[in-house]
């Protein structure tokens, strides 16, 4: 079994905020990224599949083509987005990395399959900020 990963790259806006608490609450827990103005991050996203070498090409997964996945069904939806009002599969929930990597595997893991049947996608990796980042096996 080999793993092969692909990196790829958004800028978007959020707010964590839970409507249930007070504003001082909200504060407490979640700092800065409560901001009622919102404010943004440079997310990095890693996409990792695992599969063995197909005999015909030597590949796990066509780089190229997971390149597109990604951007076509991830990237386009939050690039330069506001993740609490702009993208549908986050609507009702919390804007943090944890839930938006579960919305991304949702999205993701059918794609993989449906390019190539033999592969699996394994992990979602979505960096934040150069330090904090959410890991995600499914
Ligand atoms: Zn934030």
């Amino acid at each position: 079994m080999v793993f092969v990963s692909r990196r790829e790259h958004f800028n978007a806006a959020h707010r964590l905020y839970n409507p249930q608490w007070s504003d001082q609450k909200n504060e407490e827990v979640f700092g800065r990224c409560a901001n009622v103005n919102w404010h943004g991050h440079n997310f990095e996203l890693i996409v990792t599949v695992k599969g063995n070498p197909d005999p015909d090409t030597g590949f796990v997964f066509d780089m190229k083509k997971m390149g597109d996945l990604v951007k076509e069904f991830i990237i386009e939806k939050v690039d330069h987005k506001n993740l609490n009002v702009d993208v549908p599969f986050m609507e009702g929930k919390l804007a943090s990395c944890e839930n938006l990597i579960i919305e991304f595997w949702k999205i993701l893991a059918p794609k993989i399959k449906e390019v190539r049947p033999d592969s699996a996608l394994h992990s979602l990796k979505l960096y934040e900020t150069p330090n904090n980042f959410v890991e995600y096996f499914g």
